[in-house]
């Protein structure tokens, strides 16, 4: 294994930043970029990342892997989703400028130095602390039709509970779609939660075995995470327009949890209006028939803010 650091140039608003790399190297095969951090809220993806190291340079039997741990330094140092020098979502900034605020420097070191490196890369991250999301594989609709069916392969082998199909509108500037436009495999992994526990990390780091497997990096069985005593996974679509978004704003109490199934018609949450005694409770129905991919789970909502993520089994 080789350790090194992908250097971001220093530009007006901040000094460079070096960013560790690791790389192992075992011949031909295919050629992995492993990273987390890209919002410096989710932290899981920077720890399985690095207990990878502790054991995939003895495991891997072929290939190329490169482990990225953070993505984005000063967004993990605030413990912030954006970058707090500019304002910025790094998933929101590929591929970057050269000459453009910090954000923008690490999405152009990334895509410019180590993306043509690869041809598939998983991005860690995690679902956040307002919502309930079971351990999940993500990616979205692709319009290459053979691209699809490779990333939703590879998504699949993770074996987490839900593997989701996941449309929505505001892709622009996502690692993702500077990934999938050059043909290549992203998938990006989503722990929910928002803290970091003993368990979620174990299961984190087994799905990610499941994939090495899966590209056959490394060798062995791969087995399903257990989730709420199940060992099993589906994959899931929902739709932009599946998302069931709050009229009022509220407190939002669940009536459902994650990978329950809803008729038309159930009771999927309530929202109660805290300022008004007089104001009734407004309750939410299921439009259709279908399967919860993420609830609210912070209470608090605004008007017009999600508070469902529906959908249903997704076929090729
Ligand atoms: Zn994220």
């Amino acid at each position: 294994m080789s350790a090194g650091h992908l250097v971001v140039p220093k530009g007006a608003d901040c000094e460079a930043l070096s960013l560790p790399v690791f790389s192992l190297n075992k011949g031909e095969g295919p050629r992995l970029l492993i990273a987390g951090g890209c919002h410096g809220n989710e932290l899981e993806g920077p720890i399985v990342a690095r207990r990878l190291l502790n054991w995939l340079p003895d495991s891997q039997t072929c290939g190329k892997v490169i482990i990225l741990p953070v993505l984005n330094p000063p967004a993990v140092q605030a413990w912030s989703r954006n970058t707090p020098t500019d304002g910025l979502n790094l998933n929101r900034a590929f591929p970057g400028c050269a000459d453009g605020s910090v954000t923008e420097r690490i999405a152009d070191a990334v895509s410019r130095l180590l993306l043509p490196t690869v041809d598939t890369v998983f991005d860690l991250h995690s679902f956040g602390p307002t919502w309930d999301f079971p351990p999940a594989s993500v990616t979205h609709p692709i319009a290459d039709a053979d691209l699809m069916a490779k990333t939703v392969k590879m998504a699949e082998a993770f074996k987490f509970p839900m593997t989701l199909i996941w449309e929505y509108h505001d892709t622009r500037g996502m690692f993702d779609t500077l990934v999938q436009n050059q043909g290549k495999v992203f998938v990006c992994a989503e722990l929910g939660g928002g803290t970091v526990g003993f368990e979620a990390l174990a299961m984190y780091e087994l799905g990610v075995r499941n994939a090495l497997i899966a590209l056959g990096l490394v060798e062995g069985k791969a087995e399903y995470p257990a989730f709420r005593q199940q060992k099993s996974s589906q994959t899931l679509e929902t739709l932009s327009s599946d998302e069931l978004k709050s009229p009022i704003r509220g407190i939002f109490e669940p009536r459902c949890s994650v990978l329950d199934e809803v008729k038309q018609g159930d009771v999927v949450g309530i929202l109660h209006p805290m300022e008004s005694l007089s104001t009734a409770s407004v309750i939410m129905h299921a439009p259709t028939t279908s399967i919860v991919c993420a609830i609210r789970s912070g209470a608090h909502v605004d008007a017009y803010e999600g508070v469902a993520l529906l959908g249903r089994q997704f076929e090729l």
